[in-house]
């Protein structure tokens, strides 16, 4: 049994995720290190103190620079990387759709160039899951088409129909590279995607449809790609109780603090966004009082840590003002400082939901919470 259903609170759920690399906690808070590293100077020996237990790097990026061949002739992504816990790799479909150049969708795959040098590119299921076999990462993402949030209903269903016959091929061949002696990880496991942008009634069936697959885990995609908050809350509403209860529930690229609280209550497992080390490399620092922009003035004195009480690498150490000259001054140390503490915010915002629904108050911890971070200093 690779997903244990630990506890439920409402449509809430703690869960325990095994796998290869080791056991997943959840609700979970995966961080983003786009090309094998987290953005702001992050090595994996910091991810190891600040409480993360999934590394999410990105196929595309990878594939383009660099190379997964080159990769996985290194031992795959954890060796390369001096990751031993979980890595989900997603399937580059979004980057693909969203970053490459002048593309082509068939029924086969897409064609499109490169961000980095325009060269030629084509890929389809099988490519991606051969990209993430080479990897080697612990779970892959279904290669799938984003439709855009508010895309005509017509595009979205002929563009959902091709994405569960692109599962199909992504399972088969997933099958097939975990079954061959020189792959390196034979235990890969391969997380299945909903699409179907805000129409209830295609994401509902969709749901249905790729449930009976029986994969290891299912992702709702195609949200935060900008439908409004109260959007995708409903579409969370409608489509999370037709997704098996008995595995993890994955919410890519979603959110802000109060949308993973809101998505939690909502039956969602897995989390990532680029939100707290794109912010923080940006001065912005997350706090149980609201998000600080540490470039502001009135920090040009403060003695106190981001944050009294965190634990985390730079509240341990230094205060607001210092840390503010530092962005000030354009020393990477400033950066990073930040990017630690979101990191550890986030997280440990994890861990709190986990201790809460474990308790059976999760409720009650969601609105302190929200109602906290509203309030401000
Ligand atoms: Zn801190």
């Amino acid at each position: 049994m690779k997903y244990e259903l630990l506890k439920t609170e409402g449509r809430a759920k703690r869960g325990r995720f095994h796998t290869v690399h080791g056991v997943i906690e959840t609700p979970v808070f995966m961080n983003v290190g786009t090309v094998a590293a987290i953005k702001g100077a992050v090595s994996t020996d910091d991810l190891r103190q600040i409480k993360t237990q999934v590394e999410l790097s990105n196929t595309y990026h990878l594939h383009v620079r660099t190379g997964d061949k080159l990769i996985k002739e290194l031992g795959g992504l954890h060796k390369f990387m001096a990751w031993d816990k979980p890595i989900l790799t997603d399937s580059g479909g979004f980057q693909v759709f969203s970053l490459a150049g002048i593309r082509k969708i068939k029924e086969e795959g897409v064609t499109f160039n490169s961000h980095i040098d325009g060269r030629k590119i084509f890929m389809g299921p099988e490519e991606s899951m051969q990209i993430q076999s080479n990897l080697g990462s612990t779970i892959a993402m279904a290669f799938d088409e984003c439709p855009p949030a508010l895309a005509e209903r017509k595009y979205v269903e002929d563009s959902v129909a091709r994405t569960t016959r692109w599962l199909h091929r992504c399972k088969a061949e997933m099958a097939r590279l975990n079954s061959l002696d020189d792959t390196i990880n034979k235990e890969q496991l391969l997380f299945g995607i909903n699409q179907g942008a805000i129409f209830n009634d295609i994401r509902i069936e969709h749901a249905n449809i790729i449930s009976e697959l029986d994969l290891p885990g299912y992702a709702v995609g195609g949200l935060a790609v900008g439908e409004s908050h109260e959007q995708m809350y409903d579409v969370l509403d409608h489509v999370v109780p037709y997704l098996p209860q008995n595995k993890p529930t994955y919410l890519m690229g979603v959110g802000t603090p109060a949308n993973i609280l809101e998505a939690v209550d909502r039956g969602i497992d897995f989390f990532d966004c680029v939100y707290p080390s794109r912010n923080g490399r940006h001065g912005h620092v997350y706090t149980n009082h609201g998000k600080l922009n540490l470039f502001n003035q009135k920090f040009e004195k403060d003695m106190r840590p981001i944050e009294e009480g965190c634990g985390c690498p730079t509240c341990r150490t230094y205060s607001r003002a210092y840390v503010r000259h530092l962005l000030k001054a354009k020393e990477m140390l400033g950066m990073r400082l930040c990017v630690l503490h979101n990191l550890y915010f986030y997280n440990t915002m994890m861990e709190e939901i986990r201790d809460a629904l474990d308790e059976g108050r999760f409720a009650q911890y969601k609105k302190d919470k929200l109602a906290s971070m509203e309030a401000g200093e």
